[in-house]
């Protein structure tokens, strides 16, 4: 016995029908295809309202499309990172509690501290105390002078 590989198999003939309700007295009317698309079609129904039907111009067999398997690009990783997070370097906690102590004893209160410190960092890294707290100072000088 030979296998043959043969090709799938599509329709040769249609037959579809169509289920309509009558608005008047909701019976259900079956119409085939041709009757949908022949114009001046009209159901008759039992109740004796005459009804028209929208013509169809084809119905559409969509076959289904065989899936090959297919090697997917891998996604492209994007190099933009988030610019805020890994450019911008991260005050170290000592660092940061080391210079609020500092700013109290000037009587700035903590937030106050913190944030004058934490934008002084972030405008340009100091990893030492002292510049930080210049840097800080200068900055409010600025702002407030
Ligand atoms: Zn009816």
């Amino acid at each position: 016995m030979t296998i043959i590989k043969q090709k799938r198999l599509r329709p040769i003939d249609q037959d579809i029908h169509l289920k309509y309700r009558c608005h008047s007295c909701t019976l259900d009317h079956w119409l085939s295809i041709k009757e949908t698309q022949t114009k001046g079609f009209k159901i008759v129904c039992d109740c004796g309202e005459i009804l028209k039907v929208k013509l169809i111009e084809k119905i559409e067999i969509v076959y289904q499309k065989i899936m090959k398997k297919e090697i997917l690009p891998e996604p492209i990783k994007s190099e933009e990172s988030p610019p805020e997070l890994e450019i911008r370097e991260t005050i170290p906690i000592d660092l940061l509690s080391q210079c609020c102590t500092i700013l109290l004893g000037y009587g700035f209160d903590i937030s106050e501290g913190e944030n004058l410190i934490v934008s002084a960092f972030n405008e340009k890294p100091t990893y030492t105390c002292v510049d930080l707290i210049k840097q800080a100072l200068k900055k409010f000088g600025e702002k407030n002078g």
